[in-house]
């Protein structure tokens, strides 16, 4: 195809905007699925994403379109993951595309994650054509939202395209202004081939399977081809593209973008943001290419029964086949015996492998609470990375500790704001700006990574009702008063629950974190001390007292099929217990004990 009939793009939004709505029709509105084969959410309920199981990933769809012009264009359309956690793919990803469509509901506005990817199109030296959706809806008001994406965003939105994806009204104008308001990509048909490397993954069937875009050149089957940072060559087993099925293709020219296979064994091997070019006749100057993403929460995995130790790691070596961003290594605490230290890109990157680890391999687990990265400064003049806070080193020997900042943007409506300014200002926020948008305010803080990992979002969430949105970027490392604390339970340290904490906070977070734990320690036969301490202070302290009643007791006598229902619930419910000295924890306890509320 020539490059005046191609345009690629991707598509912007806050989730429930649309986004996956918008790209079902453009699909179906072009017949690049045939309509007894279409269902809803198409790009993401393809096979391919199914066994990927978590849209960390870019995928594609090659839509064939004949325009009011005459002529037949390609728009290959690079849909991105919309979760804070997997901002850094989007933004790598974004650079395989010349466009970017801006979709906002137009009874909502523009929100957190409407700003933040627009910001990566914008990176990307993007042409963005504004698209205000849901205009079906008798709350929108298309004006204001005009208006409103002029005020936050600051481009033009006097031609955005008015349409509901839902009943299809101006999917036509949509398909037009792709073609005449993006760029078409550029590039020489000629020239070495030059191909960007655009995101990869572990198919059952075929192995490892790779996103590219070519820039310059041309690439067919059976080719060899070199990535040029790892500087490994291949034989191309099969070229394709994305309908969004993998079809056969011949060959791949200049602006196009599609897959290729090449007995390539692991994800590993592929860098995304790597230069493919031939092996014979090799391109001049590699792409700039990416750093690759790097795990910013780190927990703690253990099995819940030690005999599932090694189902445990080869269900973590599975996964990874398949996702290079969640990293593992083996870890053995005083508590809870052999286990694993990942770390993931977010709180939901880690929650969705906990799960599939959980559903898919049917491990009992107990995860330990998420940490971020500190920097410990020793007096000797080195620095340690802390993944760990029970690797705490001596504090005589510490200098200083620095924690991740983020910059987080949250929109918020106006009735909400003082509640979002309060939860800021108790996770040690600092605020950078705050400013208006009809009856929407939008705050800037600094706050630490720390404050954030665990539960501020649920937190955001509910206080305000679900209409809070936010987003963060990763800002430096700072050093503040940071101190390890350490949960005894009956006089024992329990290693799994020791957390970085900032002084200040520490009895409050202390004396919280012991009152939880009492909630959650079922009672003993004997008494049970909890407690909180600062190396070898005790900051706060509570006691469980000891059990008097029997169980079965509240059955009357009687009723013996009750009684046993209730010692076999019990005897479940042991299953998720875990035993520390005399005591048994459940397995809840680990990450519940830490939820502030
Ligand atoms: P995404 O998160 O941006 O991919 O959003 P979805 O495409 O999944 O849409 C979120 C919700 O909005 C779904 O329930 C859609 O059915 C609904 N929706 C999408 N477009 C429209 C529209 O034009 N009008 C109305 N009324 N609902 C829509
Ligand atoms: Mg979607």
């Amino acid at each position: 195809t020539e490059l005046k009939n191609i345009r690629n793009f991707s598509i912007v939004a806050h989730i429930d905007h649309g986004k996956s709505t918008l790209a079902d029709r453009l699909i179906q509105s072009t017949n690049t699925v045939a309509d007894r084969d279409m269902k809803a959410q198409m790009l993401d309920s393809m096979d391919i994403e199914r066994e990927r199981g978590i849209t960390i990933k870019a995928n594609s769809v090659r839509i064939e379109y004949k325009a009011n012009d005459g002529e037949l264009y390609i728009l290959n359309l690079i849909d991105t993951p919309g979760h804070v956690d997997f901002a850094y793919e989007v933004s790598r990803s974004m650079q395989a595309v010349e466009g970017s469509l801006l979709v906002v509901d137009a009874s909502q506005g523009v929100e957190a994650q409407t700003l933040a990817n627009v910001y990566h199109a914008l990176d990307a030296d993007h042409e963005i054509v504004p698209v205000l959706n849901k205009v079906d809806l008798p709350a929108a008001d298309v004006e204001a939202v005009r208006t409103n994406i002029e005020d936050v965003i600051g481009i033009d939105a006097s031609d955005a395209v008015e349409i509901s994806a839902k009943t299809g009204l101006g999917i036509p104008a949509v398909l037009e202004a792709i073609v005449t308001r993006l760029p078409a990509p550029k590039g020489d048909r000629d020239a070495p081939l030059k191909a960007m490397l655009v995101d990869s993954w572990y198919d059952a069937y075929l192995g490892v399977v790779v996103m590219i875009r070519v820039i310059d050149g041309t690439v067919k089957k059976g080719d060899v081809v070199k990535m040029m940072q790892t500087n490994a060559t291949y034989k191309i087993d099969k070229l394709a593209v994305l309908k969004p099925k993998m079809v056969d293709f011949p060959e791949l020219g200049p602006g196009e973008i599609g897959i290729l296979t090449a007995s390539i064994k692991q994800v590993r091997d592929t860098k995304v943001g790597d230069t493919i070019t031939h092996d014979k006749k090799p391109c001049a100057k590699a792409l700039p290419g990416f750093a690759p993403s790097v795990p910013v929460v780190f927990c703690g995995l253990f099995p819940v029964d030690a005999n599932d130790f090694d189902d445990l790691r080869n269900a973590i070596e599975k996964l990874q086949l398949n996702d290079a961003s969640f990293s593992s290594e083996m870890e053995t605490s005083a508590a809870l015996g052999f286990g694993f230290r990942c770390g993931f890109l977010g709180l939901l990157h880690l929650e969705v492998i906990r799960d599939r680890l959980e559903r898919e391999y049917d491990i009992n687990l107990i995860t330990t609470a998420p940490s971020v990265i500190y920097r410990i400064f020793m007096r000797d003049g080195t620095m340690k990375e802390l993944h760990n806070p029970a690797d705490m080193p001596d504090l005589t020997f510490v200098d200083h500790i620095e924690e991740p900042r983020i910059k987080a943007t949250i929109m918020v409506p106006d009735d909400y704001l003082g509640d979002v300014l309060k939860l800021c200002q108790d996770r040690r926020g600092i605020q950078m700006d705050l400013t208006y948008a009809g009856a929407r305010a939008m705050v800037v803080y600094d706050l630490p990574l720390n404050e954030v990992v665990f539960d501020f979002y649920d937190r955001l969430k509910s206080i305000t009702k679900g209409y809070a949105s936010f987003d963060y970027q990763f800002m430096d490392y700072r050093e503040d008063n940071l101190v390890k604390m350490s949960i005894l339970v009956n006089d024992e340290p329990v290693d799994a629950l020791s957390t970085m904490v900032h002084r200040d906070r520490a009895e409050t977070r202390g004396r919280a974190m012991c009152e939880k734990l009492k909630d959650l320690i079922p009672r003993h036969m004997f008494k049970i001390p909890i407690q909180a301490a600062i190396g070898g202070k005790v900051i706060a302290r509570e006691t469980l007292s000891a059990l008097r009643k029997d169980v079965t007791a509240k059955c009357y006598g009687g009723d013996a099929t009750r009684k046993k229902k209730l010692l076999e619930k019990q005897k479940a419910g042991k299953k998720k217990m875990r035993q520390f000295g005399r005591v048994e924890i459940p397995q809840e306890a680990f990450i519940s004990a830490l939820k502030m509320d």
